[in-house]
């Protein structure tokens, strides 16, 4: 999708369809790969990922849609999954994206993008001085006065 936050993913969905009266219900499972960046060291990985969402079908006004149930205009019987499936897998994705602390076998940060970036960062303001010196600095002038 467009403007999804996933632009590459390797996924294998099933979807079960049980039809019970009007009411279907949609029990998906999906497991695969998908394209992330490293939220340290900007790299991009293939992190594994799996899940399990369901969701409800009936037919009716297609305004009555919620989050998990999708309302089809009668006579219509095609049912497209592709935006679902999207959230579901931006659900299940952890907030924090660091491969190499999930698994440090697998994944490596690219050590040299992370020196990159820590040139970038800002430098520590230096160390004010004490304010001790200055009072003895202040001192010493008061005195030299007198
Ligand atoms: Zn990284």
């Amino acid at each position: 999708m467009e403007y999804s936050e996933i632009q590459k993913a390797n996924m294998l969905v099933k979807v079960e369809f049980i039809k019970q009266n009007s009411v279907t219900t949609l029990n998906f499972s999906f497991k695969g790969t998908v394209g992330i960046t490293c939220d340290r060291c900007t790299g991009d990985y293939d992190m594994p990922l799996e899940g399990k969402e369901s969701m409800y079908l009936k037919h009716g006004e297609p305004d009555e849609s919620t989050e998990s149930l999708i309302v089809l205009p009668h006579g219509e019987s095609e049912v497209d999954l592709t935006k679902y499936l999207n959230e579901f897998i931006i659900v299940a994705l952890p907030s924090r994206r660091v491969p190499c602390e999930l698994d440090k076998e697998k994944y490596k940060c690219d050590e040299e993008t992370l020196k990159k970036l820590n040139d970038f960062a800002v430098e520590e303001e230096p160390e004010p001085p004490s304010d001790s010196n200055v009072w003895d600095e202040l001192k010493k002038i008061k005195f030299n006065n007198n």
